[in-house]
């Protein structure tokens, strides 16, 4: 023991009791901390000499048909919406190895805009091309980024997240995908009533411009706001791709206004009015984001619009139980892992659709309301003899009277 005592670090010189692990070499002894320093030092240094494969990123360029199939086994509906992004997303890398060829037509970048209510499959969209590429994909909200020299974020830190997940690897990154979530919710106060943020709106919008179109940007490794100590690490974002979503609640009116379709009253009965919204949408235009409150020279930078469709109760039912990864295939596996069948009739599904819409959940409450009828199963049948679950109508109806859902209704 106490010759174990004298050991250190031959690195940073700790003592054998101020680290965890202590590895012995022929003449020293290293430490984990010292261990996971060194490892930083050389993924850095082969960045640099570009030695470092990205081999957790070999890069699938796919056909637009491929994208768009890939996409309906995840995602249900919103075709028009899988259909520009599967055109915009294989031009978009197509432009990547052109430049490569150096041809002299230039292609410019396809960022996109999607317009669709939260919890429609915007993320969903991006996540899932994301997936079938095999590139890198950060997920960042617009609303925490404000003008540089402000409290916040500054619009580089979106790039830091990018290179997070690949684990910095430089190349990979600058083949990424970023999605940027609340979009409208920069938009310039003015044009729309119904935005109440102040003009820091337009200053992120102005900030966003240089790295929607491609240039090279110093990123601070671990976010946050510029350290002194901190090494920067060089991306340059002209071959990333940056999705943007947003709800741009009230751009129907605008819509409205500009086809001049004058019959459409907004005071008509609910149903059609909201039949109505539907089919506004579908004609959003970079005319209406303006109007909205977009800065144009964000929207030259943002060249494909689409728009994604309010989801009714039949695609909510098909939400449940079509995709790869539904939510009523997670949970038979989870109950499969316990050696537990589940079953679940079909007008408890009806049951479940019912209640996300009652309860103005959309999508996303899908997944609360099968907790709800589910969680009390799942706390109680692992390790009992149990072999079976069958979820009837009355068994789902008593699951959720008794939940805080019920506190959750819309009046
Ligand atoms: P948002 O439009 O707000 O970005 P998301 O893509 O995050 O919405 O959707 C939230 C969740 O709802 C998804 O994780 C998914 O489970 C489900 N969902 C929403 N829309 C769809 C859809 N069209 N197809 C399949 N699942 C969907």
């Amino acid at each position: 023991m106490a010759k174990q005592t004298n050991l250190h670090c031959s690195f940073c010189g700790k003592s054998r009791d101020e680290v965890k692990i202590l590895i012995a070499g022929q003449e020293g002894h290293i430490c984990e901390n010292c261990v996971e320093h060194a490892q930083e030092i050389i993924v850095q240094e082969l960045q640099k000499r570009h030695e470092v494969q990205t081999t957790q990123y070999r890069f699938n360029i796919r056909k637009p048909l491929e994208i768009k199939e890939f996409l309906d086994q995840y995602v249900i509906g919103q075709s028009d919406a899988k259909k520009i992004l599967s055109v915009a997303v294989y031009n978009h890398y197509k432009r990547i190895t052109q430049k490569q060829q150096a041809d002299e037509v230039e292609i410019e970048k396809s960022n996109i805009i999607m317009v669709g209510e939260t919890g429609t499959g915007k993320t969903l969209l991006a996540k899932t091309i994301a997936k079938l590429l095999n590139v890198p994909f950060a997920i960042v909200d617009a609303t925490v980024f404000t003008e540089a020299g402000y409290v916040g974020e500054d619009v580089e830190s979106m790039l830091t997240r990018l290179l997070q997940v690949c684990n910095y690897d430089v190349a990979a990154a600058e083949k990424g995908i970023v999605y940027i979530d609340e979009l409208d919710k920069i938009a310039r106060k003015g044009d729309n009533p119904s935005i109440t943020r102040d003009v820091s709106g337009e200053g992120v919008q102005q900030g966003l411009l240089k790295m929607l179109e491609g240039t090279e940007v110093l990123v601070p490794p671990q976010g946050g706001r510029k350290h002194p100590e901190q090494k920067m690490i060089k991306l340059n974002t002209s071959n990333i791709l940056f999705v943007c979503g947003g709800a741009f609640d009230g751009i129907t009116k605008i819509i409205a206004r500009r086809i001049n379709t004058n019959s459409i009253g907004f005071n008509v009965n609910k149903n059609e009015q909201e039949a109505q919204r539907e089919n506004l949408l579908q004609f959003v235009n970079a005319q209406d984001l303006k109007s909205f409150g977009l800065i144009p020279e964000l929207l030259g930078r943002l060249p494909v619009v689409t728009h994604l469709d309010p989801l009714d109760a039949a695609t909510l039912r098909s939400i449940l139980t079509e995709p790869k990864n539904s939510l009523i295939k997670q949970y038979s596996r989870l109950f499969a892992y316990e050696g537990i069948e589940l079953t679940i009739e079909p007008a408890v599904l009806d049951f479940m659709v019912q209640k996300a819409l009652e309860y103005k959940l959309g999508a996303r409450g899908l997944r609360t309301i099968c907790e709800h009828i589910l969680t009390d199963a799942m706390f109680e049948l692992p390790g009992t003899e149990v072999t079976k679950l069958d979820v009837t109508l009355e068994y789902a109806a008593q699951k959720i009277s008794k939940s805080k859902l019920n506190l959750l209704k819309v009046a």
